[in-house]
């Protein structure tokens, strides 16, 4: 059969055809009155798709761009810091705080689990200057509780909560201003549907007076410096205008989904996500597969525990060389043991049942035909009804 190329992965994920036109065709200088209005624009929409009133900036990076700028920016060497572990991106908090002189702190839950909130109370000392956690670990498929996490922090007067949400927005439902979240990081290879190259957060005002009197050095990443330039509706220096066209393209997009509404495109985007991962927990379920994260899944990806007869290596070959699908294997000491289907962004229902059809045929191959075909399909059918009715 004809092998179309899909990636399931939570980062990046398929791109938004009308962003991919919008993006081929864009050729303005970054220093007119053209890409200011497009820059103007973005930024607006963007504090909407956060659901913020707090600054917005968009920056041509990584998504772990931002990660550094709300390290280099909030502390200074010697300050103490917690991190909350649970996976590989929480381990790239910790390489960054440590890279920063930071004395860091940490709550870690095994990979897969999430945080005892009583474990986190404790460590919660005044003198932690900012505590930094992902929303949704997207190694494992786990999602953490940051409303209560919020809690928690903010029984201390000067602690700040600095959350990647870089497969959080856009999946998982986010209350950044009701929540106190003073930094919050989003990365356009994810739920926006357009290609890795832009990171963007939401900056409180509390954060924002923090920058004042930290003395870590930073240079590309000065955030105030990038506030300056916004204020001008421009950027420090030259941005991935093309990547803007296509996030402005995105946003659009997801106003749509909401009937003319952002926020409410963005609530139909995190329930698509939602309902996506709804039906392939079911569907793993059925097959006597295992999650990975089964107490606190995220609507972002599901992770799956590799079946005892094949590692994850093999079933992530099968999926591509057979279907066209590239789903994701476990991240550095866990490749062989989990793989990880997204349902960040860009999916619907046939991608959801293909790929859910497509792990039968992976599975029946890898344990010798005990698989009923169907069984999968069938279990996501069910959530999906339901759903509907
Ligand atoms: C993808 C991802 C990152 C890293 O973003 P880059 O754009 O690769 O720098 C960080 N955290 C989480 C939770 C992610 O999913």
């Amino acid at each position: 059969m004809l092998k179309k190329n899909r990636l399931f992965t939570p980062g990046p994920t398929p791109l938004l055809p009308v962003a991919q036109m919008a993006m081929a065709s864009y050729g303005a200088h970054h220093r007119t009155a053209e890409f200011r209005a497009l820059f103007t624009r973005v930024l607006a929409d963007v504090k909407e798709f956060i659901g913020t009133a707090n600054d917005v900036l968009v920056l041509t990076s990584s998504g772990t761009g931002f990660m550094e700028a709300a390290v280099s920016n909030l502390t200074s060497p010697g300050d103490k810091v917690l991190v909350l572990s649970a996976g590989k991106f929480a381990e790239r908090w910790i390489s960054l705080v440590k890279a920063f002189g930071c004395a860091v702190e940490t709550v870690t839950a095994p990979y897969g689990e999430t945080f005892s909130l009583e474990e986190v109370g404790r460590k919660l000392t005044p003198e932690i200057r900012c505590v930094y956690v992902q929303a949704t670990e997207s190694s494992t498929g786990a999602r953490h509780d940051i409303e209560s996490i919020a809690k928690l922090v903010h029984a201390l007067p000067d602690t700040l909560l600095i959350v990647d949400a870089i497969t959080g927005l856009g999946t998982t439902h986010l209350d950044v201003d009701a929540w106190g979240i003073d930094i919050i990081i989003g990365g356009s290879q994810k739920a926006l549907m357009i290609p890795p190259g832009l990171a963007y957060g939401a900056i409180s005002e509390r954060a924002w007076q923090r920058m004042e009197t930290t003395e870590s050095p930073r240079y590309y990443f000065d955030l105030r410096k990038e506030r300056k330039a916004a204020a001008k509706a421009e950027t420090a220096s030259t941005p991935a205008t093309a990547l803007f066209a296509g996030l402005a393209a995105a946003l659009d997009y997801v106003r749509q989904l909401g009937d003319g509404s952002l926020p409410a495109g963005r609530d139909a985007l995190i329930a698509n996500a939602e309902l996506c991962a709804a039906m392939t927990r079911a569907g793993v379920e059925a097959l006597r597969l295992k999650l990975f994260a089964p107490s606190s899944p995220a609507a972002a990806l599901t992770a799956v525990t590799a079946p005892a007869e094949a590692d994850s290596n093999i079933i992530c070959k099968r999926f591509r060389e057979q279907f066209g699908a590239v789903v994701a294997n476990g991240n550095a000491e866990m490749k062989g043991q989990l793989f990880r289907i997204a349902h960040i962004g860009y999916y619907d229902y046939l991608d959801t049942i293909g790929v859910l059809a497509a792990l039968e045929h992976v599975i029946a191959e890898t344990t010798d035909g005990k698989v009923e075909f169907g069984s999968a399909v069938r279990a996501a059918q069910d959530v999906y009804a339901k759903v509907r009715n």
